[in-house]
């Protein structure tokens, strides 16, 4: 059984897209998941459908929907660096790795949940994973967590090979549900019925009810 899961992505909603069967899996039985969000998704272009944000009321909205889907996954603490959306790439890689260098110290977690750097499409998923990898690969070899990252490059599978962790969640698809319409302003737009709440859970053989049955990572070794 894990100590302690270390989440770490830059978006409100990363955390429950890409893991949140995973997360409440852990929190369900009990073992503590911190998450860090290093910023408030403020340059995102989706504004709920219809419209409730502005350029302005998003930052303070999505911060609200972040809350939320962490208490729907029973994240038990929430850690907000405050970088701003889409400039990860251009911080200070040893300020930023220094920083979750001193996170690591303090939550000391055996798990840490990242995006795949290279294979996470977004430049910030990218250059948030690196840094975390790094800040990973300073600490002494036996006191490193386990590290699984996420990817979803088109190409991933075949740079990569298959994911070696193929999660079943579809027991805990209703707590994924409920985070994934705490993220409204983006839900809405992605995913209208769920948003709305017009469907339980969808039967079809599409993206959505693959996300609500499997999540799937990669373990990063270090070289
Ligand atoms: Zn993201």
């Amino acid at each position: 059984m894990e100590q302690h899961v270390l989440v770490i992505f830059p978006h409100p909603d990363d955390e429950t897209f890409g893991c949140g069967g995973t997360i409440a899996q852990f929190t369900q039985t009990g073992v503590p998941v911190t998450y860090v969000c290093a910023t408030l998704g403020q340059m995102g272009r989706n504004m709920g459908k219809p419209f409730f944000a502005t350029r302005e009321s998003l930052p303070n909205i999505r911060e609200a929907e972040l809350e939320e889907a962490c208490q729907a996954l029973g994240i038990q603490r929430l850690i907000k660096l405050g970088l701003r959306d889409k400039t990860i790439e251009f911080e200070d890689p040893e300020l930023l790795s220094a920083r979750i260098e001193q996170i690591l110290q303090e939550v000391r977690p055996s798990l840490v949940l990242t995006h795949y750097p290279g294979y996470a499409v977004h430049p910030d998923h990218n250059a948030l994973g690196e840094v975390t990898i790094l800040a990973i690969s300073r600490l002494p070899v036996q006191e490193r967590p386990m590290v699984y990252v996420h990817a979803f490059a088109r190409d991933c599978q075949n740079r990569l090979g298959p994911p070696d962790i193929i999660n079943d969640i579809s027991a805990l698809s209703e707590k994924k549900l409920a985070a994934i319409r705490a993220h409204r302003s983006q839900s809405q737009v992605f995913f209208p019925r769920i948003a709305n709440g017009q469907t339980k859970k969808p039967s079809s053989k599409n993206s959505l009810s693959h996300m609500l049955e499997r999540e799937s990572f990669w373990t990063y070794h270090f070289s």
